[in-house]
């Protein structure tokens, strides 16, 4: 029996329209780290469009694929809305990838145009003989344009059009977007979305079991829109009449605070190295963080500390969430039960995450699912309506799994659908044939007061075949021992977990999007390049437990 619903198509053409008319008085406020300039919804449609036509007048036709080398700007947003609506493919650019993979990426993907910032010009500088299939640049702002031939000024294009485009029909099933993965081994990998995934995957972020997204918020987007459609909060908003807050690259802790003083954000997502930062500048300058509701964290595994120390110092709430650029990137929010008391909040908001509305999850260890009871561990595989099926141009099997995506990150999932995260399959640690959690060890020592940073990896142990090298960072004036730290953990995690060799850094190496880079840490290992305290002081393997 066929169902007499309309079939309107599911696209963010239908997003823009909405937003554009129901919320036109909505505002995006971007800061450029001392002021900021205001446009409403209704002017960022009417600019979007210009640039459609623009874009058009140039020769740009549906499928045809344009980059966007820009931080989190309003003429971000308007590639954001015009270009998937003209039946382009936005490819936004990762500007912190080294010099040949940004070069990779875009050959990879076939970028006609690149719209950018006139102060990232200098990345794309020495990339231009290789950029075969780039016609044109586009540059936003002003800078020094010589080296380019064929740039052209983005305010010149808009000004040269009306804002009356008329947006074609398209296929809710078409590619809109494209976001290359910042895989650490490899080539990274191209994921497409489509306006269909990416329509569901904007109601979803603003359900009350997600982040309940609505038009009283006020969103500051700190996690930028080069990574996974910056958690589809853009869209979202737009969906939502939230008024959006974006920092353009002001996003240390200082800047960041003053923006937050002045333009009283409701609801914030970022990755835990930002939020740490956020965190420890907030506390020594007396910030007032008083105007959130929420902030979203993930991207990496949050430690239950600053998710404590957020609450507890300003009154913030931390929602912690999972997901990959593969995801769209929601796959799990940490939202506690219904029936939580107030007292247990903490242990809910701790754990990775609760599987969300519209993906599905399960736990495989080889052919077999495990069980639902929080203690099988396994490889998550999640399948949905915006997870993606494939790579662009790259068969990738191994990643896949009779119709599941295959994550690469180990963990448990308990009765009520609730992940908790041990580990990236590559980075847990193998230590007498006993598994060792990074993230568990790393949340560990992040708890103490006098550790900024943490992170552990596994190296190589003629013994236990492995065992873990902890790398930290101290806090300003800190004159913590490592006897003193394997004290701190001996009460927290099992006696054969406690690291021997610790390594004391002045940083740890962050990858292209802000995460602890394990890459890094282990290719200075295998240099020699790092120093390593050794304390011989215990067991290190089960069976000495
Ligand atoms: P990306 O595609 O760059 O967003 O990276 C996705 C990966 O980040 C996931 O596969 C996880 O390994 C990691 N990740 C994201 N969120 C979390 C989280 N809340 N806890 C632990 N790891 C996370």
């Amino acid at each position: 029996m066929q169902s007499t619903m309309q079939d309107g198509p599911l696209t963010i053409t239908s997003i823009l329209r909405h937003g554009a008319a129901i919320h036109a008085d909505s505002e995006v406020v971007t800061f450029d780290g001392r002021d900021t300039q205001r446009t409403l919804f209704g002017g960022v449609a009417e600019r979007a469009a210009r640039l459609a036509a623009a874009l058009q007048r140039l020769g740009l036709k549906p499928g045809d694929r344009i980059g966007t080398l820009c931080w989190n700007t309003r003429e971000h947003l308007e590639a954001y809305l015009a270009i998937p609506c003209m039946g382009a493919v936005l490819h936004t650019l990762n500007l912190r990838l080294f010099p040949d993979q940004l070069a990779y990426i875009i050959q990879h993907a076939g970028d006609r145009v690149i719209l950018a910032e006139a102060s990232l010009l200098p990345l794309l500088k020495p990339l231009v003989p290789r950029l075969k299939s780039v016609e044109r640049i586009i540059v936003i702002g002003d800078g020094d344009m010589s080296g380019f031939e064929n740039a052209l000024a983005y305010e010149d294009l808009l000004d040269a059009e009306t804002g009356n485009f008329d947006w074609p029909e398209l296929d809710e099933r078409s590619a809109s977007s494209m976001c290359y993965t910042t895989g650490t081994t490899g080539n990274p990998k191209g994921v497409v979305y489509s306006h269909r995934s990416t329509y569901l995957h904007s109601m979803a972020i603003c359900m009350a079991s997600v982040f309940g997204v609505g038009s009283t918020d006020r969103i500051l987007l700190i996690v930028p829109m080069f990574h996974a459609n910056a958690w589809g909060l853009p869209y979202s908003g737009w969906l939502a009449g939230s008024d959006l807050l974006l920092p353009g690259r002001h996003l240390q802790a200082e800047p960041l605070c003053r923006l937050i003083e002045k333009e009283r954000p409701t609801f914030s997502a970022a990755v835990p190295t930002i939020l740490n930062d956020l965190c420890q500048y907030a506390g020594s300058h007396a910030s007032d963080l008083s105007s959130f509701r929420t902030v979203a964290a993930g991207g990496a595994a949050v430690p239950p500390h600053l998710i404590r120390d957020f609450q507890d110092r300003f009154g913030v709430r931390i929602i912690q969430a999972w997901g990959m650029t593969e995801t769209s990137p929601l796959g799990a929010v940490a939202q506690p039960p219904r029936d939580c008391p107030p007292e247990e909040e903490m242990i809910w908001r701790s754990k990775t995450g609760r599987v969300a509305p519209g993906v599905e999850l399960r736990i495989v260890d080889g052919e077999r699912e495990v069980p639902w009871d929080g203690l099988s561990i396994g490889e998550i595989e999640v399948r949905g309506p915006w997870v993606t099926g494939s790579y662009y141009r790259e068969a990738a099997p191994e990643r896949f799994h009779a119709g599941w995506l295959r994550t690469g990150d180990v963990g448990t999932i308990d009765s009520r659908g609730y992940i908790q995260i041990s580990d990236r399959a590559k980075d847990i640690i193998k230590s007498g044939g006993e598994w060792i959690s990074s993230v568990e060890l790393e949340n560990k020592l992040m708890s103490h007061p006098d550790v900024a940073e943490a992170s552990v990896i596994g190296i190589p142990d003629e013994r236990w075949d492995e065992r873990p090298l902890a790398c930290l960072v101290l806090k300003a004036g800190s004159r913590v021992t490592v006897d003193e730290l394997r004290a701190f953990l001996s009460d927290k995690v099992a006696r054969w977990w406690i690291p021997e060799r610790w390594s004391f850094l002045l940083e740890i190496p962050k990858t292209s999007v802000g995460k602890f880079d394990k890459k890094a840490l282990r290719a200075r290992n295998l240099e020699g390049t790092l120093t390593i305290a050794i304390s011989e002081g215990g067991a290190a393997g089960p069976s000495q437990d």
